[in-house]
């Protein structure tokens, strides 16, 4: 697939990330460092990478995870978030239905806009629209001819002229097509050097007679970041709706040229990974990096992530985020992981990483939680509610009522306490963050 050592890289982080004990801030600092090798190693710009992972650091540093989400899923959900960020954002086509929409294709010559053309034509079809071609590339020879190959291939119309009148072209294009209730026309236009003035003109005429529904832009991948000084002009003459980025097939710089893309705030709609007429494939930065980390659904992680947030209780969070945390307030906690089926259930949507967690970690996670329940039933109301009347005595009678050890009782004081103090270091900008998220305060 597109930016192979970029997903190999990302994913020896993940693993590092799923197999750590205890997710500290040395471990943060380390996924940082990688996920920067990675993206540099990528071409990815020096500036946006260190923006990203500066972004991401701080986010796991100080973004306290919803109640029932584990830190480590957290980790992951932010890394996942910062890095599709990367990529931009995501918008559906523009094309409205009962109309005749244009898309007008831009970029200099050789970037693949004829191959694109044709591409999209094959890729709108099989999404069930209907489509015509207008060939307006008039200063290369053959070009027409190209075109028609391709597009006979997929029983797509192509209008052509054998003149030079470009403009031309494309208006008794239009004309043809008006009657032929398509639902898009694609026209290709001729490229040739970024700077042709004339060339930025005639491009200019065609956009103003066609008013068209979408410019896409055509980028040959394989230049990496300069896309976006290319992309930069090209927005001068005409504005561009969205990207197609090429030639991604085995372009060691892709990365470079999607995060590139993707910072002009020009949407990346498509990319072409091969030269046939079915490599082309509609771009979302979600769906792209959820592949790259190796999630097969972690769409799945994040609905749960959602599902925790509402589910909180209102004031329970309130009492916990102003440290006075009770021993049921940490009980609930802990029932929300258990609610999701515990972390076994996250590492499933996981593929590939779900054999980095040893499953008798899960069962020995999943066996505590049940232990700690008769614990904490075995304790008074008073002693729940303020955990510091603890005493060898009364952790003697809870241990016999509850029918666990001693040991048992101490390591879920110990636990609490932890648990207590980390919200409580927490106050200030993070916490607000937090109660923010959930509705309190400004
Ligand atoms: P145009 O001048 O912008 O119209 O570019 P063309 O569509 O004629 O493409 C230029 C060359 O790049 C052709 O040889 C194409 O086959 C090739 N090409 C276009 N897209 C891709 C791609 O995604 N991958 C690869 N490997 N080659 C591509
Ligand atoms: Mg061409």
């Amino acid at each position: 697939m597109v930016l192979d050592s970029l997903k190999k890289g990302l994913r020896n982080t993940l693993k590092k990330l799923v197999g750590a004990s205890i997710i500290d801030e040395a471990l943060i600092n380390e996924i940082v460092r990688d996920v920067q090798r990675s993206l540099l190693q990528s071409d990815v710009n020096v500036k946006l990478v260190l923006q990203v992972t500066n972004k991401i650091k701080e986010r796991a540093l100080n973004e306290q995870p919803p109640p029932g989400l584990s830190r480590k899923d957290h980790v992951v959900k932010i890394l996942y978030e910062e890095i599709a960020g990367l990529l931009g954002e995501e918008k559906p086509l523009p094309f409205k239905p009962g109309k005749l929409n244009t898309v007008l294709m831009i970029g200099i010559q050789g970037s693949g806009k004829t191959s694109a053309t044709a591409k999209l034509a094959r890729w709108l079809s099989k999404h069930g629209y209907k489509v015509g071609v207008i060939g307006a590339d008039t200063y290369r020879p053959g070009a027409l001819e190209q075109l028609k190959m391709m597009c006979s291939k997929i029983n797509v119309e192509v209008y052509g002229e054998d003149s030079k009148d470009a403009v031309g072209i494309v208006k008794r294009g239009m004309e043809h097509f008006s009657n032929a209730n398509l639902d898009v026309v694609i026209i290709d236009t001729a490229g040739r050097h970024k700077e042709e003035k004339s060339l930025l003109e005639e491009m200019q005429s065609i956009y103003d007679i066609t008013e068209p529904d979408l410019v896409l832009l055509v980028i040959d991948g394989t230049i990496g970041q300069q896309c976006y000084s290319q992309a930069e002009a090209f927005h001068k003459s005409v504005p561009v709706g969205g990207i197609i980025v090429t030639k991604l097939d085995g372009a060691a710089k892709g990365g470079g040229a999607l995060s590139a893309a993707a910072a002009t705030g020009a949407n990346i709609m498509f990319i072409s990974t091969g030269e046939r007429v079915d490599d082309l494939e509609q771009f979302s930065p979600t769906r792209f990096v959820g592949r790259l980390l190796g999630m097969g659904d972690i769409k799945a992680l994040l609905d749960m992530a959602k599902q925790l947030e509402i589910e909180a209780d209102e004031k329970k969070l309130k009492r916990i985020a102003s440290g006075k945390m009770t021993i049921d307030d940490f009980y609930y906690q802990l029932e929300q992981v258990n609610k999701m089926g515990s972390l076994r259930n996250i590492f499933e949507h996981l593929p590939g990483l779900s054999t980095a967690v040893k499953e008798e970690d899960v069962d020995v996670m999943e066996h505590k939680m049940q232990r700690w329940r008769f614990i904490i039933q075995s304790m008074t109301k008073d002693e729940r509610a303020n955990p510091d009347l603890f005493n060898a005595s009364r952790i003697r009678r809870v241990a016999r009522g509850s029918g666990t050890s001693e040991r048992e009782v101490k390591e879920l004081l110990t636990q609490y306490k932890k648990s207590k103090d980390v919200m409580k270091s927490v106050k200030g900008r993070a916490m607000h963050g937090l109660l923010k998220r959930f509705g309190f305060g400004k």
